[in-house]
């Protein structure tokens, strides 16, 4: 069985975005700048954007965190996102969901300027990536192909079983993995809530990936010998006996399943530390498709 070393993966992915800043600076031009926008207080937001902002400092990024009071308005929000459009020391940007429930996100997503959408959630994105034409691919998904790359995982003709259909994981995922390519030109199964028997797909399946956020759903017997197991899943469960009060579990049932397993992402370690990883390789796309 293979370890899918998800966090060492990414600081390589970061250390050759770092090499490529040296290289853009060297000629004399501007390093690459992303931003983040927070609206509220969220305490998960906060890490996650926390974290978002150190690792651009990391690789030589420029970046900006532009933080809002909870209050703001849809419009004034609106207004930002049409200055960080025509910012043009700025090469991409986030807008960290969810979003205080007075402001309309699919509203605010549309806003934003295809050429800057860092996280390629824009339906213009996400339809040049269904099209198989260059694109930013959502980071998670866009992860998730740098570790079968890396880790020189067969997909050709495989069955690959995703559970979950998410906008920005199961859906992108299923896609990507189904498109011609060495990567790809895998036959995929999109399981999702409605499914009905999901034992009798996940044994069949070559590779299995989760995307549900249910601790411990995919369990030995549902898998066959040999399986590729791509743990997407985040839930924190409480835990009076760490020291943070909880800790991180993925949708796999990791022990066990591991066994029968050829290769596995572990939570943590596995899937996540990647997503930032490819969100800053976005941005240096931005930053040479934009220059
Ligand atoms: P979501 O939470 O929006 O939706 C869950 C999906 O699971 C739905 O499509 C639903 O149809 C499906 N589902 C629910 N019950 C099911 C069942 N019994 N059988 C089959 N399918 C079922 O999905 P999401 O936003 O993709 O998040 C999924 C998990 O991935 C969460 O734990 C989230 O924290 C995690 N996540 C991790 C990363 C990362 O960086 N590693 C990124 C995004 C999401």
């Amino acid at each position: 069985m293979v370890l899918i070393d998800g966090k060492a993966t990414a600081n390589q992915i970061k250390n050759e975005i770092a090499e490529e800043v040296k290289a853009i600076q060297s000629k004399g031009e501007r390093a690459p700048h992303l931003a983040a926008v927070l609206v509220g207080n969220d305490g998960a937001s906060l890490t996650y954007v926390g974290s978002k902002v150190r690792s651009c400092e990391k690789v030589g990024f420029d970046s900006s965190l532009i933080r809002l009071p909870e209050e703001t308005t849809e419009a004034e929000l609106l207004t930002k996102i049409k200055e960080l459009n025509q910012d043009d020391t700025l090469d991409g940007y986030i807008v960290q969901l969810p979003l205080p429930k007075h402001i309309d996100e699919e509203k605010v997503l549309l806003a934003i300027d295809p050429k800057k959408d860092v996280d390629g959630f824009h339906p213009s994105n996400f339809g040049r990536m269904a099209l198989e034409l260059e694109t930013f691919i959502p980071a998670t998904p866009f992860g998730i192909m740098q570790l079968i790359e890396r880790y020189d995982i067969d997909t050709q003709g495989k069955h690959v079983v995703v559970i979950g259909r998410s906008h920005i994981v199961g859906r992108p995922i299923s896609i990507l993995m189904s498109q011609k390519g060495a990567y790809g030109n895998a036959t995929v199964t999109v399981a999702h809530s409605r499914t009905k028997d999901l034992k009798s797909l996940t044994q069949q399946a070559d590779i299995i990936v989760s995307a549900l956020g249910v601790p411990g759903f995919v369990t030995a017997d549902m898998v066959k010998k040999g399986v590729v197991i791509i743990d997407v899943g985040i839930t924190r469960v409480e835990d009076a006996s760490k020291e943070k009060g909880y800790y991180i579990t993925g949708d796999v049932d990791f022990d066990s399943v591991a066994q029968k397993a050829s290769f596995i992402t572990p939570v943590p370690g596995g899937v996540g530390p990647m997503t930032i990883a490819m969100l800053l390789k976005n941005t240096l796309l931005a930053r040479k498709w934009n220059a």
